[in-house]
């Protein structure tokens, strides 16, 4: 067994953006010569989100809004008078920080219909960090 870890750089270019990651994951998966493992997806950032779901563009609207209903900001948060994006917290509350996955054939075994997102709850933003650890041999 090895491990390696390596992190890239997103880009957002709106307050709520989903951003499919799956093909640059794949690609830092096959440079580490990782055949077979598993590897943890981890954004360091409290008001966003790495996820696993269908990139199909109805349901990522869906997402959007039916986190905005859950998630209202009409309401006074405590956070906003610390620095006014609370709803982007709690938004990033319901979902995860991380997702573990296996690896098979050096990428993602991943179902036919699942892309590995990070989701930006707080945009736009630049140099997001999102970090890879892999597990593999
Ligand atoms: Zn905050």
């Amino acid at each position: 067994m090895k491990f390696k870890s390596t992190s890239f750089k997103i880009n957002s270019n709106k307050p709520f953006e989903i951003i499919d990651i799956t093909n640059k994951i794949n690609q830092e998966i096959a440079s580490f010569g990782a055949n077979e493992g598993i590897v943890n997806i981890f954004s360091k950032h409290s008001t966003s989100a790495i996820v696993v779901n269908e990139n199909e563009t109805g349901l990522l609207k869906d997402l959007e809004f039916t986190l905005s209903n859950l998630i209202s900001d009409e309401y006074s948060y405590q956070h906003d008078k610390i620095d006014n994006n609370a709803s982007a917290h709690l938004k990033s509350f319901l979902l995860s920080s991380s997702e573990t996955i296996p690896i098979k054939d050096s990428k993602l075994d991943l179902g036919t219909w699942q892309s590995v997102f990070f989701i930006e709850l707080d945009g736009p933003r630049n140099s997001r960090n999102v970090s890879l650890a892999i597990i593999f041999e």
